[in-house]
């Protein structure tokens, strides 16, 4: 005899959902609304476990209601609610989308119409959605429907497929105003169902493992009947009265909510009363469904299916009891997680994050797993040293560790920086930049370093530099320090200097009056010796000379009022603008004449003066006081002299006199003005 079981045996999703439910610490007492499953196993099971289930809540006070996965009317959650109960919604994803979709259709106006059971819980809990005013239907598209104007058809989750599609292949569409038909039957019914007819096509008699009262179990043996000897059985005890031929081919199916342990059992009883061979590969399936839990480990890598997806994350199948939940922001690397991607029954490689579960669900990441494996991509790239990114993770002696897809990155303490790292606390967390130095890929395991990165990069820097600067061009640099004889000034990393005597045309008190550390300027290059690495950089340079500060100031004609700080016996210096002085020469001094400039003006005298002239190659102001007065009465004396003939005069060298200025000692010292004067003394 030859034994053929289905692929898909055991709880479906929903089931598996509400179960884990049963797993939490909610208040005591804890019932559920009606059977959480349609099994008396399961449900006795829970009563020992003090899990009771009620079938109205109006003897019930406190505690916890767990709605189970068929979901429950809409006055039984708002009484549930009224009485301060807890309630734990355990209703299958895919019977809430139905209930979702009937508010929003009779919300618009939509007639409803459900194909199913009246009667089933499911259906009860999904017609109350809609006040009870849906038609519920599981024979032939009622006649009545054709009136509406608007109309929505859903279906029970755990309804025939074939007859569905049969139903509404056959409904006159003409004859409807408006319709929109949900298929809602559910994908692991489908399955199910697909694999029953599949099964019982090729065999003699099939088996089909499940409660009585539960709808789907139901189903399955209508389709296995049509095409073979089908019994419907809840465990082993019911196979003693079932006569088996010889040779005979038996198929095993089951419905969504039998436990994995009655199918087992009516395996192992089929198998030993009717094979010679137990079926090896289908005990160590169920061994490790019972040892459930205990041989996941966190960080195991595994193979899974969806089975559904919604916006808070993957509900995902992997051969376990209880199933798994990818969250959305564990869904992908980029956050662009849309539930449409993951379209029911496709596989995903993901890791577990937990080894316990949580809420009924134990927790996995796609996103790691999608992260090993462009790290492994990455590898792929870095062979030639280019250069690559790590987050590190830890410490270890000598160095730091991270991890590159399936490879281990070292970076020695000696590779992190140009000098050698000894406290490498800081880095961890922080993202290196690496160049492999070493990759071995039978232990998986790189060898990398940033140090020749910043080696490289400052030899370019260096490269670029000495190339770029050369006398005359302007930089811009951060004042790093100062000393007595000037400021060092970083210009791209190099250190340059700015000597005391370039940095203002003007005398100052203390460099920081004008320079200050870790401020930005600009400075001209003045010098670039690349071999001995020195570059003299100017500051005034880059100043405007105050000699063009008084002569834009102070333009060939005007008249200011300015203070003597000099005087000489062929003038008087006076200050046009700090730094920059202009002569009033003794002819200029007064209206009348002067013998001795002592005689009129003394140092610290202010005194109105015209500016004469200006000579910007010699940087020299002219003035005049005179041209400032009046003009003076003529002297008696001198009109006579004017009328009697002029003697000969005896021819003396003329003396030069000064009439330049002075800028400031360091520019233009006075010493320099005087050295070519003859000056007689009194
Ligand atoms: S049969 Fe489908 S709808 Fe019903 S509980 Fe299972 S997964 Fe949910």
């Amino acid at each position: 005899m030859q034994i053929i079981r289905a692929k898909n045996l055991g709880f479906c999703f929903g089931v598996k959902r509400s179960l884990a439910f049963t797993q939490n610490d909610y208040p005591k007492p804890i019932y559920t609304f009606g059977a959480l499953i349609h099994n008396s196993r399961i449900v006795n099971a829970l009563k020992k476990e003090g899990i009771v289930a009620v079938n109205d809540l109006s003897e019930v006070d406190k505690g916890t209601v767990i709605i189970r996965s068929h979901g429950a009317p809409v006055e039984v959650l708002e009484l549930a609610e009224k009485k301060g109960l807890n309630v734990v919604d355990a209703t299958c994803p895919f019977v809430s989308k139905i209930r979702s979709i009937v508010a929003e259709k009779h919300a618009a106006g939509y007639d409803i119409a459900i194909f199913g059971k009246a009667d089933h819980p499911e259906v009860v809990g999904i017609n109350s959605i809609c006040g009870y005013t849906a038609t519920v239907f599981d024979e032939a598209f009622p006649e009545k429907l054709y009136d509406s104007e608007k109309l929505c058809v859903v279906a029970q989750t755990t309804s025939s497929a074939e007859k569905f599609e049969n139903i509404i292949d056959k409904i006159e569409k003409d004859r409807l105003k408006t319709v929109e038909i949900f298929d809602t039957i559910c994908y692991t019914t489908k399955e199910r169902q697909r694999e029953a007819e599949a099964l019982s096509e090729q065999c003699d008699v099939m088996l089909v493992i499940g409660g009585s009262d539960s709808s789907n179990t139901a189903k399955l043996k209508c389709i296995c009947e049509k095409n073979c000897r089908t019994y419907s059985v809840s465990g082993a005890d019911e196979l003693k009265s079932i006569k088996f031929n010889v040779g005979e081919k038996i198929g095993i199916v089951a419905g969504a909510s039998t436990p994995i342990e009655s199918i087992t059992e009516v395996i192992g009883y089929m198998e030993n009363n009717y094979t010679e061979a137990k079926n090896e590969e289908f005990l160590q399936a169920v061994d490790a469904v019972e040892t459930n839990g205990k041989t996941l480990r966190e960080g195991k890598r595994m193979k899974v299916k969806v089975t559904y997806a919604d916006e808070k994350g993957i509900t995902v199948d992997f051969g376990m009891k209880i199933d798994g939940r990818i969250a959305a922001d564990e869904a992908t690397l980029d956050d662009t997680y849309n539930p449409a991607d993951y379209p029911q029954g496709m596989e995903l490689d993901v890791i577990l994050l937990s080894s316990k579960a949580e809420d009924g669900v134990y927790p996995f990441s796609k996103k790691k797993v999608d992260k090993i494996k462009e790290g492994d991509k990455i590898v792929d790239t870095i062979r030639n040293g280019e250069e690559f990114a790590l987050v590190v993770e830890r410490e270890t002696k000598g160095g730091l560790l991270g991890k590159l897809g399936t490879y281990t990155v070292f970076v020695p303490a000696s590779q992190i920086k140009e000098r050698y790292i000894h406290d490498l606390k800081p880095f961890v967390g922080k993202t290196l930049r690496l160049s492999r130095l070493e990759i071995d890929d039978t232990k998986r395991r790189i060898v990398a370093s940033q140090k020749v990165i910043l080696e490289a990069e400052r030899k370019e820097k260096e490269q670029i530099f000495w190339t770029n600067v050369v006398p005359g061009v302007v930089v811009s640099g951060k004042v790093k320090g100062i000393s007595k004889f000037g400021a060092f000034v970083s210009v791209d990393g190099v250190d340059c200097l700015v000597h005391i005597s370039d940095i203002s045309w003007t005398k100052f008190k203390s460099i920081e009056d004008i320079l200050h550390i870790g401020k930005k300027y600009d400075f001209v290059v003045l010098k670039a010796d690349r071999e001995k690495g020195k570059v003299s950089l100017g500051y005034k340079q880059l100043q405007k000379h105050p000699f063009d500060v008084a002569i834009e100031n102070h333009p060939v004609g005007s008249v200011f009022t300015g203070k003597i700080t000099s005087l000489m016996p062929f003038g008087a210096f006076v200050e046009v603008e700090p730094g920059v002085e202009g002569l009033v020469h003794v002819s200029e001094a007064s209206n009348t004449y002067v013998k001795n400039i002592n005689d009129i003006f003394k140092v610290g005298d202010e005194v109105q003066v015209k500016v004469l002239a200006v000579d910007s190659e010699e940087k020299k102001i002219t003035l005049s006081a005179k041209a400032c007065l009046p003009e003076a009465p003529e002297d008696p004396a001198k009109a006579e002299k004017k009328d009697k003939p002029r003697a000969p005069r005896k021819k003396e060298p003329r003396k030069e006199e000064g009439s330049e200025w002075s800028e400031d000692d360091g520019n233009n010292p006075f010493a320099d003005l005087l050295k070519d004067i003859d000056i007689k003394k009194d």
